[in-house]
């Protein structure tokens, strides 16, 4: 079960009494079998779901007896697991925290910020470990690379060092989830912002105990300052969903600017094409060339996993 924090979320805040009358109620916690809903009264509930009901956290619900009505999504969130099956993560969430410390692998922070935009979600990035040395050369870099397209929370989750500019962010109204690769603190950050959450540092993968049966429960959390979390603990060892071509393309950080709309072709890859203005824009300075090279490489990455998913499905 949840526990009850300080400030409750926002349950169905976008609609109110249903035309049949049902009352409204925000899933704020996903058992499995059961789902538990806050209706706007306060008042909470178990309501069991079939195991592949396509039911998540943050979904608006009506609630009539034992049947769950599900309302329009304003956004879903999607995961991919280690066999490669797509997981919905949880829904109506606006905010994407990517977390990075230093250490962490190149590339994932770009694939992550193209998914979430794709997703419909606004990418934010938290530069945890800030009271490692090593963490001000990272953060300078991200700085220039990513400081005026999106915003940057340098903090340390253990430490308890500059939090308040993240909770503030939060406490806007959004809702939020973190992604990041294995050791870079997404437990130790939301241990820092949900004290009631308690969740294990260094804890094991999903994937790694999958043997011993684990049940994996998805909650949302409400801040006390406002705003609200979600933690998945498959959506914090895994990754996104990987992005298109065309997506990354058109959302690939740095390229906003340039605009897909100004290259001739409007399904422009930036590659070789006449009339692309990303690369009149890395001839004339304007992109820097490393992160030209970073796209092209990506780019090739996602073109060789598509052909090989499309192979896969001409043999099955
Ligand atoms: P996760 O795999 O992303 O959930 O990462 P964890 O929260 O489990 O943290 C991985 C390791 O990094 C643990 O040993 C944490 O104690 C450590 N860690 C997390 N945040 C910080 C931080 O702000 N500073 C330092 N120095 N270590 C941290
Ligand atoms: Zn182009």
């Amino acid at each position: 079960m949840m526990m009850k924090t300080e400030s409750e979320p926002r349950a169905g805040h976008q609609y109110h009494l249903q035309s049949d009358q049902a009352p409204v109620g925000l899933i704020v916690a996903h058992h499995g079998i059961s789902v538990e809903v806050l209706f706007e009264s306060g008042k909470r509930r178990m309501v069991r779901v079939k195991r592949n009901s396509e039911h998540v956290v943050g979904d608006n619900v009506t609630v009539a007896g034992e049947v769950l009505k599900r309302l329009p999504r304003r956004t879903e969130l999607r995961r991919r697991d280690a066999r490669g099956g797509i997981h919905l993560v949880a829904a109506n969430l606006d905010v994407l925290g990517i977390v990075v410390a230093p250490l962490s692998p190149g590339g994932f922070l770009d694939r992550a910020i193209v998914a979430a935009r794709v997703a419909g979600l606004q990418p934010f990035v938290v530069v945890n470990k800030c009271d490692l040395d090593d963490t001000s050369a990272l953060l300078g870099a991200l700085q220039v690379t990513y400081g005026s397209s999106l915003p940057l929370f340098p903090l340390s989750a253990t430490e308890s060092i500059g939090l308040d500019p993240l909770r503030a962010f939060l406490s806007q109204g959004h809702r939020g989830a973190f992604v990041g690769t294995t050791g870079v603190g997404k437990s130790s950050l939301l241990n820092a912002l949900c004290p009631d959450i308690n969740l294990k540092v260094g804890a094991l993968s999903e994937y790694k105990s999958q043997g011993r049966h684990t049940t994996t429960v998805s909650t949302l959390h409400a801040l006390s300052g406002g705003g609200e979390l979600v933690d998945t603990p498959g959506f914090r060892d895994f990754g996104l969903v990987d992005s298109t071509v065309e997506d990354l393309a058109l959302y690939f950080p740095g390229f906003e600017e340039h605009g897909d709309l100004s290259c001739r072709f409007r399904n422009c890859r930036h590659r070789t094409e006449p009339g692309c203005a990303i690369l009149s824009g890395v001839e004339q300075g304007l992109i820097l060339s490393a992160r030209y090279e970073l796209y092209l490489q990506i780019l090739s990455e996602i073109e060789t996993d598509q052909a090989e998913a499309r192979c896969r499905s001409w043999r099955n």
